[in-house]
């Protein structure tokens, strides 16, 4: 491990040593900064919003019979909770880019989970670097994700991150060599943790003995990017355009609404319920809209320029959702900025739907 002079500290600086750690909000990261604080170590953290956690998007949906919790920001949460500044940082276009196409390839679902580690802690080094700090900490433990936590996983993304021998683990510390906050003797290696694999065993252990018992669920369950449903829509529409024409709102509007592919290059979104059309109501400007008349209807919202044969059908779907689904024949306009037109459609049958259903 190196032992060159890797931090300059800023002049005027206290003597105390800083961590910037990356606080998901969730118990490992909860339990590295703890760790970490345990020793008298100064913890600033930071918290990404990368524009697909589900817990932002259900505050930005606003339903009112939701869950506060459900809604809640962790990383600030648990900043609260742990008594540490978090500074929230907009991930932004570039980690958009990246998740369109990431260097090392997508895990199950639609999770670039490597690309995403290198990013996030490649903006810690760098924090650092703006703001002082003496090294960067994580809650990664040592393979308990299949993608990004294997060894191989952990000493690429260091090495990627161009910050050696400052990326400190404190939760599988024992099973990793020292780090320069170890051999420095700022962080005392005896009081980190040897934690290894998938059980949450020891984890609970020690959140029992602090006393922490207020945090999310594990295994990436606010990320849409892990999730089932969104990583079929995510794959389709970059089989069907190239990574560097599509563009965040598409990304966006892959967490709301019923998705139907009708062409290679057509495809809508149903809204589900009001708040849904609501959202969508935000993303009209230069897209087609289709709405039942005279009945409760979702908006339906056009990717692409539907042919008349597709605005039929793409009215025949919108009918199939609104209220008045059981009638032979509904009205249904498609707008377009000023350009208006009505249709008479029968609502689709649902054998019909299940063909063009993402
Ligand atoms: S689950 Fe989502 S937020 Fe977590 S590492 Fe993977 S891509 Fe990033």
């Amino acid at each position: 491990m190196t032992s060159q002079p890797v931090t300059g500290q800023p002049a005027g600086r206290s003597a105390k040593i800083k961590a910037i750690g990356l606080l998901s909000g969730g118990l490992d990261s909860t339990l590295a900064a703890r760790l970490l604080l345990e020793q008298g170590i100064e913890v600033q953290g930071l918290h990404y919003s990368t524009g697909f956690c589900m817990n932002d998007h259900r505050r930005a949906m606003g339903r009112p019979d939701e869950d506060p919790r459900r809604m809640r920001s962790e990383g600030l949460r648990a900043g609260g909770d742990l008594g540490v500044p978090i500074e929230v940082l907009d991930a932004g276009e570039a980690y958009m880019k990246m998740v369109l196409n990431p260097k090392h390839g997508y895990g199950k679902r639609a999770n670039p989970c490597i690309d995403c580690r290198i990013f996030m802690i490649h903006g810690a080094a760098e924090y650092m670097r703006e703001h002082g700090g003496d090294f960067v900490f994580t809650g990664e433990v040592l393979g308990q994700r299949p993608m990004s936590q294997h060894l191989q996983a952990l000493n690429l993304i260091e090495k990627e991150c161009g910050i050696a021998g400052l990326l400190l683990r404190p939760l599988s510390a024992k099973h990793l060599p020292p780090t320069v906050p170890e051999e420095r003797g700022w962080v005392d290696r005896e009081r980190l943790l040897a934690i290894e694999g998938r059980s949450r065993k020891e984890q609970m252990a020690w959140s029992d003995k602090w006393g922490i018992s207020d945090y999310p669920q594990p295994s990436g369950g606010c990320c849409y990017l892990a999730d089932e449903n969104f990583a079929r829509r995510f794959h389709d529409v970059r089989l069907h355009a190239r990574p560097e024409t599509i563009k965040r709102d598409e990304m966006i509007l892959l967490k709301v609404g019923r998705h139907f592919r009708l062409s290679p290059s057509v495809k809508i979104i149903v809204a589900r319920d009001e708040s849904e059309n609501r959202f969508l109501e935000r993303f009209l400007d230069g897209r087609w809209c289709f709405e039942a008349l005279g009945t409760g209807s979702p908006l339906t919202l056009v990717e692409g320029e539907p042919d008349e044969p597709l605005r039929l059908l793409i009215a025949s779907i919108t009918a199939r959702y609104s209220d008045r689904r059981g009638e032979p024949l509904v009205e249904v306009a498609a707008r377009r900025g000023a350009v208006e037109q009505t249709l008479l459609v029968p609502p689709v049958a649902d054998e019909t739907l299940q063909a063009y259903r993402l």
